[in-house]
């Protein structure tokens, strides 16, 4: 009895620094991921998501609306009474579905900046681009037209948030979710091979996609 006692105070005793330096261990973990992740987005991200994104809201200039595929903040692939995510194609809808929910086992929540977007809302981007990068040759590194766009045709998602990416980016290519262009790490668009053979080689940005050169 009296060993037990003895032995259990001992232990007690030398698990209390382990137990504080867990903690401080542990808030020196979780205190940069917190904040990358309130950070939401690589710098590279913040600098491209105004002319990429700026329609996103849909105070820009009324023009385009819910309607038009302009989402909220917040909303993930099963929020399918937002156009911007119904008319997306069934296959990438589905195969968004499934990466969300094995992520979700990680603790990783997609939210979708952009999904199906409507000729004129591409349009709208475009313009902006236009505006913000001063010429239309630039503003193809970032935008596409409204006859190019994989957003128009339902056929790209744009994912919120680096935790999110970096899933993808290691695990897209199992539900055939490709990163298609370098310098868009947010963008994804199905790629069914790629459940076999990996996803294809990336392009450095959209000018150099063939499907861009029409
Ligand atoms: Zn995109």
């Amino acid at each position: 009895m009296r060993q037990t006692a003895s032995a259990r105070t001992r232990t007690h005793r030398t698990l209390r620094p382990y137990a504080i330096g867990l903690v401080v261990v542990t808030a020196a973990i979780i205190g940069p991921l917190v904040h990358q992740s309130a950070s939401s987005s690589a710098p590279s991200f913040g600098e491209v998501r105004r002319g990429h994104h700026a329609g996103a809201t849909t105070e820009v200039d009324g023009a385009v609306t819910e309607a038009d595929g302009v989402l909220p903040d917040g909303v993930t692939v099963f929020d399918d009474q937002y156009p911007g995510v119904a008319n997306l194609d069934p296959d990438l809808l589905h195969a968004m579905r499934e990466a969300a929910t094995d992520a979700a086992d990680d603790g990783i929540e997609f939210s979708l900046r952009s999904g199906w977007r409507s000729p004129e809302y591409q349009n709208q981007l475009l313009r902006e681009a236009v505006a913000e990068y001063g010429s239309e040759e630039e503003a193809a590194r970032w935008v596409a037209t409204a006859d190019t766009s994989a957003h128009v045709s339902g056929d790209a998602v744009d994912i919120e948030h680096f935790d999110a990416t970096a899933w993808l980016s290691e695990h897209g290519a199992e539900y055939g979710l490709c990163q298609i262009y370098r310098n868009e790490s947010w963008h994804y668009e199905l790629r069914q091979e790629a459940i076999d053979r990996g996803c294809p080689r990336m392009y450095a940005d959209p000018t150099h996609d063939p499907r861009m050169q029409q």
